[in-house]
């Protein structure tokens, strides 16, 4: 459905509003403006999105923003699915960003995301979004010479905790011997916290050879008290089974989380879980709008807020679900597979969140060695922490050159 703004209510509200006052004064306040007329109106700046350009690789997909004052900024999608994301981008999504100004970044995020609203609203096209979203952010702060964290209402904290994640089923099909070595791996690395991934999903509901207990026995046999250790069930339980394997990990585990027991597409069931356990209940991966995590918060009520940077619609959504978080009282414990432009991303919405939790999701860096070598200077990581740089921008520097060698395909959408 395509937004109208010019509905019957709407005209109502606005003749409403203009009994208040005048319309001069309510324009003034921003209140009259109507998104697609603030588009239509030329910007005072001179500054123009030249170019969008997309770089497929193996386990990634990269966005570059360039201006035609030629600064650049760096953007990334959930790489699920490259060329999903890549057709969406230079069919859909560039035309709405090419010849504006970067600085309009909300009014250019509701025409990408309504212009192909029929096509969402979450999965291919949130995620597809994501990428050009965060280089424009990227764009807007390496132009103000300032981190992102000083665009998004500043610093709360400068040395954030990470968590070591890594999945057992699924591509990577760790057996247990492989999943206790994978959990001392990050414990040996200086991770306080483990999350173990056991990815069962809901094609494979309640399965009857469940791997969870006998896998968390035999980690924390091997990682004792150095560390502290949860799982990510990844949908795959009715709610009365993940009350029951629920009930054994804190009751025989002394776990505190426990994330996605139930379904993303049942809050009751999550609901129930939540009501049942005295576990931290950490879901919404899967939300990828304020929309849908608001309607989440009110039927599922999970204790943690799960959003990912690359996935919700970048840092135009992100810094609102900050908001959503500390307006419905529910602390972000970010998702975040991927080691770069995400991580970096991910970091500064950490860095400036009113309410975070404990940690955030770091992946194993050593699945990514190739990736994380297109950085020039790759992030402060050390005994379970990740440091806020003090660049500007994302605060990484990615070298075009590697990335592209490193590309199997690079579109291009420009003015041209
Ligand atoms: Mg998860």
């Amino acid at each position: 459905m395509q937004h109208d703004f010019k509905t019957d209510s709407a005209y109502t509200r606005r003749r409403f509003l203009q009994s208040l006052g005048s319309a001069a004064t309510l324009s003034a306040a921003g209140m009259l403006v109507d998104p697609k007329s603030a588009l239509a109106a030329p910007s005072e700046s001179d500054l123009r999105i030249a170019e969008v350009k997309t770089y497929i690789m193996e386990d990634a997909i990269f966005v570059r923003v360039t201006t035609d004052s030629g600064v650049s900024g760096w953007g990334e999608c959930d790489a699920g699915s490259h060329y999903v994301m890549d057709a969406f981008i230079h069919s859909e999504h560039a035309r709405h960003v090419l010849g504006k100004d970067p600085f309009d970044n909300q009014p250019l995020y509701d025409q990408m995301f309504y212009r192909a609203h029929d096509f969402g609203p979450g999965g291919a096209l949130s995620n597809s979004i994501s990428g050009i979203d965060i280089a424009i952010w990227d764009i807007k702060a390496r132009i103000l010479d300032v981190p992102l964290y000083r665009l998004l209402g500043g610093l709360y904290r400068q040395k954030l905790p990470i968590y070591g994640s890594y999945g057992t089923g699924r591509w990577e099909n760790l057996d247990k011997k492989q999943a206790v070595a994978q959990a001392v791996k990050f414990v040996r690395d200086g991770f306080r916290t483990v999350k173990c991934r056991m990815q069962i999903r809901e094609d494979h509901l309640n399965p009857v050879e469940d791997r969870t207990i006998e896998y968390v026995d035999a980690i924390q046999k091997e990682i004792g008290g150095d560390a502290e250790l949860f799982v990510d069930i990844n949908n795959g339980y009715s709610a009365a089974r993940a009350i029951q394997i629920g009930r054994v990990l804190q009751d025989k585990y002394g776990h505190r989380f426990y994330e996605e027991p139930c379904s993303d597409q049942n809050h009751i069931e999550t609901a129930r879980v939540v009501e049942a356990l005295d576990l931290g209940i950490i879901a919404g991966e899967k939300e990828y709008t304020l929309f849908q995590l608001d309607e989440m918060i009110t039927y599922a009520n999970p204790d943690f807020l799960n959003p990912d940077v690359i996935k919700a619609g970048g840092i135009t959504t992100m810094r609102k679900i900050a908001a959503l978080s500390q307006m419905r009282q529910k602390p972000i414990i970010f998702h975040n597979t991927r080691p770069t432009i995400s991580t970096a991303a991910t970091l500064q919405l950490a860095a400036s969140a009113p309410l975070v939790g404990p940690f955030f999701e770091y992946p194993d860096a050593d699945r990514f060695v190739e990736q994380i070598g297109v950085v020039r200077q790759y992030l402060d990581v050390r005994d379970g922490h990740i440091t806020v740089p003090d660049s500007p921008g994302l605060g990484i520097d990615i070298d075009e050159e590697k990335v592209i060698a490193r590309s199997s395909e690079v579109n291009v959408s420009d003015l041209s």
